[in-house]
């Protein structure tokens, strides 16, 4: 299998770049596919795995769309694929390993079928020290671009199917915002909408402000018409999407608009349920947690991730708030939302942390009684402060504590469950529960899993089901009368 030269396409990222923030406008432009290159691959097959978050997640249905416009179609089959694409997650080391495995697995399909594309996008290659990897060890790997360029896939295509050259285009810039890309939705009821790319918070573990580069919030109008549009087409739930959602609109130059206002304009279209994501406990105001409070389709469930319970920690992860903050935040919601279900993000195990400062840690988090919470051991990823910071806690003493963590996290979990025993909840079936096929399976408003025996007519639909038993992982019910 003889190595591909290089395209004019080829620019490796610069974590010294991809930390400046200095612009001051957002440039927005509008996608658009050069015609000469629709249905170019026609008859072809992809095949995308994505990796991480919804904002991954996000970014694959948008490259699905701009390879569809292409004449690809999709399939699950990687052997039929003429096109395997990674679209991957930079937050910890594990997932980049499993990545490498699987670029390293993958080899053997080249091997039957020398036209078959394989590319590698997302946040791994804004790293420089992952694309010097790639361009060493897997010269296999036709397509290697990130987070800014997905727009540009039309051209990268052309390049490596025509030209049969490799295309390694990585920007490390602030970023555009790229308006109208095709999508192709995972989910037929609910949908992704991202409301701003990017981040500024450097908190000192994280790698995203890096590989996403600066916080740059789309036009509520564009904002507002895609959720009506969505509404239109049946959908009955959107999650609002962003590295720190509590921060939109800060870059609007010529309008004070914040997050508060566009979830009031959202909840005014009338689509059945909104949700957001990622918050920040630092940017999350009053009006906002009032907001919810105030509008039925703004769903009663908050993900908060606050990292620590330890001023210090707190202070080392460049966090910008305290313990004192979480209580009074957490007190705000539960008086402005009467039953919210407030669910968190976890670090145990960052460098200095403390026998005490972990102890500060499991009191905040009993005091605050989380629903539910995602909990690591601290990853150190290369480029970011904290990679560097002294860390003599062994790692058998962390893997003690997360599992010391996860007791008590898990005690919460089932006492969120338990109080909706008896409870009439409103619950959008999304399908067949995965153990077993008789039962439907949705999400509460406060984003609870919950079974239910009914007919399948049901799924897409939101009904009423009364809560007949709290399990540890999920909550039985039966179809209140009139929906049976
Ligand atoms: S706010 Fe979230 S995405 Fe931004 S730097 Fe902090 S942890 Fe990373």
């Amino acid at each position: 299998m003889k190595d591909k030269d290089y395209s004019k396409y080829f620019k490796t990222p610069s974590v010294k770049q991809a930390r400046k923030r200095t612009f001051t406008e957002v440039s927005k432009e509008e996608y658009g596919v050069p015609t000469h290159l629709k249905d170019i691959a026609k008859g072809k097959k992809y095949k995308i795995q994505t990796y991480g978050c919804q904002a991954n997640e996000a970014d694959s249905e948008n490259i699905k769309g701009i390879l569809e416009t292409l004449g690809y179609s999709e399939t699950e089959d990687e052997a039929m694929a003429d096109f395997i694409l990674l679209n991957t997650c930079a937050i910890r080391e594990n997932a980049e390993n499993r990545v490498f495995g699987e670029l390293g697995r993958l080899k053997k399909y080249k091997r039957h079928n020398p036209d078959l594309l394989l590319g590698i996008s997302g946040c791994m290659p804004q790293e420089e020290k992952v694309v010097n990897k790639l361009l060493k060890s897997y010269p296999y790997v036709d397509l290697v671009f990130g987070t800014h360029n997905i727009d540009k896939l039309p051209t990268y295509i052309e390049t490596a199917l025509f030209n049969k050259e490799r295309v390694v285009e990585v920007f490390s810039e602030e970023g555009r915002v790229v308006e109208n890309m095709p999508r192709k939705r995972n989910h037929p009821y609910k949908a992704w909408v991202n409301i701003m790319y990017g981040c500024d918070e450097f908190c000192t573990y994280c790698i995203v402000p890096y590989t996403r580069g600066t916080e740059r919030s789309r036009s509520p109008e564009d904002i507002i018409e895609e959720v009506k549009y969505l509404k239109d087409e049946g959908y009955k739930e959107v999650t609002l999407l962003g590295q720190n959602v509590n921060a939109y609109g800060r870059d609007f130059k010529h309008k004070p608009y914040s997050f508060a206002n566009l979830l009031e304009e959202l909840a005014l279209t009338g689509i059945e349920r909104i949700r957001f994501q990622t918050s920040h406990p630092n940017d999350f105001d009053e009006a906002s947690v009032q907001m919810i409070g105030k509008y039925d389709n703004l769903m009663p469930h908050i993900h908060l991730p606050v990292q620590s319970g330890s001023d210090e920690v707190l202070k080392r992860m460049n966090r910008k708030y305290t313990k004192q903050r979480i209580f009074d935040l957490v007190d705000q919601m539960r008086t402005h939302i009467p039953g919210v279900s407030i669910t968190t993000d976890l670090i145990v195990g960052f460098p200095g942390e403390s026998e005490a400062h972990f102890e500060d840690t499991l009191d905040m988090v009993k005091k605050v009684g989380f629903e539910g919470a995602f909990t690591f051991i601290f990853s150190p990823r290369e480029g970011t402060p904290a990679a560097n910071f002294e860390d003599p806690t062994p790692v058998e003493e962390k893997r003690k504590r997360l599992a010391h963590l996860n007791e008590i996290i898990n005690e919460g979990f089932a006492k969120g469950h338990k109080r909706f025993e008896g409870e009439i909840v409103k619950v959008l079936i999304e399908g067949e529960s995965k153990n077993n096929s008789e039962v439907l399976a949705g999400y509460s408003e406060h984003f609870k899993v919950v079974n239910v025996r009914g007919d399948k007519s049901l799924i897409g639909k939101i009904v009423p089901v009364k809560v007949t038993n709290a399990k540890t992982w999920f909550l039985e019910g039966e179809l209140v009368e009139s929906t049976r």
